[in-house]
């Protein structure tokens, strides 16, 4: 899918190259360093990814190396009860709810795939609890997809102030950003606007006295902006 030139290209590659000078002293996501942890293994990656929802990423990153260390495949953790890993991973948000799943995704991998990880989008949603957002996360860092964009609550915020689209929910966000932007920065996508999320482009409170991408940027729908940095 090759994007025709559009009016945002040279704003977006500003905005993009900037965000990766300045993020590299910054925490990683969570699940950015799980993969490097995990020298990529997919199926660790992908389980990470169904752990991580509404959860802090020291407690991703802490309930994932407890649970890989006890189970670090899909037939060791099918064989594991939802109750040992329920125990394994909490206090992850949810984590009665993500035991299931990650069970359930663990029985589907060994049932249907061998116990390895599909590396399509539309054998990714079939299994338990995946959705777009995990699926293209996992084709990125597990299979270095370069057509996927991975949307989260982060990606589709920052976006949407930026005014690069104009959407109410990730999904939407997600097709819209594949014609907004070049795809040489799609895979890079979550990797920069979660970190930029997390340290600056906060959900409440952004602070945008102190951003370096601020004059390519609208701030659409932000009111009330946060502290600058000393
Ligand atoms: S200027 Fe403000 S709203 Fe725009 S990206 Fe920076 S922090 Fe976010």
């Amino acid at each position: 899918m090759k994007k025709e030139p559009g009016v945002f290209d040279s704003s977006v590659a500003r905005v993009m190259q900037i965000i990766g000078r300045k993020i590299s002293g910054m925490e990683l996501p969570a699940i950015e360093k799980i993969s490097e942890g995990q020298q990529k293994d997919p199926f660790q990656i992908l389980i990470a990814t169904l752990l991580s929802a509404r959860t802090k990423d020291e407690t991703t990153l802490a309930a994932s190396t407890r649970l890989f260390k006890k189970a670090p495949t899909a037939l060791a953790v099918a064989a594991l009860t939802v109750k040992q890993i329920e125990k394994l991973i909490y206090p992850v948000g949810f984590y009665r709810n993500k035991a299931v799943f990650v069970k359930a995704t663990s029985k589907a991998l060994v049932a249907k795939f061998g116990g390895l990880v599909p590396s399509t989008l539309d054998q990714l949603v079939t299994l338990p609890g995946v959705g777009r957002k995990t699926a293209n996360l996992v084709l990125i860092l597990a299979f270095g997809s370069e057509t996927s964009i991975c949307v989260d609550i982060h990606v589709h915020r920052i976006s949407n102030r930026l005014g690069w689209v104009q959407t109410r929910d990730p999904e939407a966000t997600e097709q819209a950003l594949y014609r907004v932007i070049d795809a040489r920065w799609w895979p890079l996508v979550n990797l920069y606007l979660v970190t930029w999320g997390q340290n600056v482009c906060r959900p409440v409170y952004p602070r945008c006295g102190d951003c370096a991408i601020s004059s390519d940027c609208r701030r659409v729908g932000v009111e009330r902006v946060g502290r600058f940095r000393a």
